[in-house]
């Protein structure tokens, strides 16, 4: 696995790769480092459907609002690098912000609709800083597939919006959330938790849970469901929620109160958690899809 820090770099090897490899397909997956399983499956997914893996470490400023943990999050480069290397990563590509962002950007990519909701309310601004970072970033490796987990469910939406209304030449390619044993869904942020919040932290996995048996209830509304999630959250005393919520997927509206099980055969939802201990925030989700009839569809 060669490392490389700078956009000209990238290019070179990209462009070397793929004269030597007529015809041979490259994977990109992006990420903010501190690796964990989690980012590993995405590389190994790459690694398996591609004949070269770009890895990007970058933690991107533009994403992070002012009070945010931009300064403070995690970040350990050699973990990074061995991580990469054992998913099968071929080059790990890990700019500077001076890099990435010579003069402050005149330009930016701002997905609407999608992002008024969930973290979009959360952290303004976020996803436009998302959604610039990934179109550098695309525009850069240039990747025929491009690899995301469904953790960051609003995002995979965010990304695949951009990518159709902007015709990027990519394949985007959602991938299943890796959790710990106790179901909290792995990501970087985890480290932040005492070992009395990462205890109540299973909370969220517990309330998705909860939500898919309630979902599949004769008569459940997506009123009923949203309030039984955020009294589930409250049985964390540490857990402060941000939201918990319903919503359809992909395109994140809320569904029209009525019973889930007078919606058209078919129809798509995802639950949906922020829920924050202290000053880490966390979230989580699960898609609830209506089963159909036996015999139909
Ligand atoms: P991040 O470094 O948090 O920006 O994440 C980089 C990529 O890894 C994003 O596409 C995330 O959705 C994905 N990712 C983070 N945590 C997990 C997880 N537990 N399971 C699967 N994918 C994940």
């Amino acid at each position: 696995m060669r490392v490389v820090e700078t956009i000209a770099g990238l290019r070179a090897e990209i462009a070397g790769w793929r004269r030597e490899n007529p015809g041979g397909t490259v994977g990109f997956v992006p990420t903010m480092g501190y690796l964990h399983e989690g980012h590993a499956s995405l590389i190994r997914r790459s690694a398996k459907e591609n004949g070269l893996t770009v890895v990007s470490v970058f933690v991107n400023p533009l994403q992070f609002g002012p009070n945010e943990d931009f300064d403070r999050y995690p970040r350990d480069p050699e973990r990074d690098r061995r991580v990469s290397e054992a998913a099968g990563a071929g080059l790990l590509f890990m700019p500077s912000v001076a890099e990435m962002y010579p003069r402050p950007t005149a330009t930016r990519v701002v997905i609407s609709g999608l992002t008024d909701r969930l973290c979009g309310a959360s952290r303004p601004g976020h996803f436009d800083g998302v959604g610039t970072v990934v179109s550098k970033l695309l525009h850069i490796v240039m990747p025929d597939s491009a690899y995301f987990g469904l953790k960051d469910a609003q995002q995979v939406a965010v990304i695949e919006r951009m990518v159709e209304d902007l015709n990027f030449p990519v394949r985007i390619v959602p991938c299943e959330t890796v959790r710990e044993p106790d179901g909290l869904a792995m990501s970087s942020r985890n480290v932040y938790l005492n070992p009395e919040e990462r205890r109540q932290a299973v909370i969220l996995y517990e309330t998705l849970k909860l939500a898919e048996d309630k979902f599949a209830e004769p008569g459940m509304t997506p009123a009923r469901l949203k309030a039984a999630m955020h009294e589930h959250i409250r049985r964390a005393p540490l857990a402060e929620t941000d939201y918990a919520e319903v919503l359809t997927w992909p395109d994140l509206e809320p569904p029209a109160d009525i019973p889930f099980d007078q919606m058209p055969p078919g129809s798509r939802f995802i639950a949906v958690l922020a829920v924050k201990f202290g000053r880490t925030r966390l979230i989580d989700n699960r898609l609830l899809a209506r089963r159909s009839p036996a015999g139909k569809e």
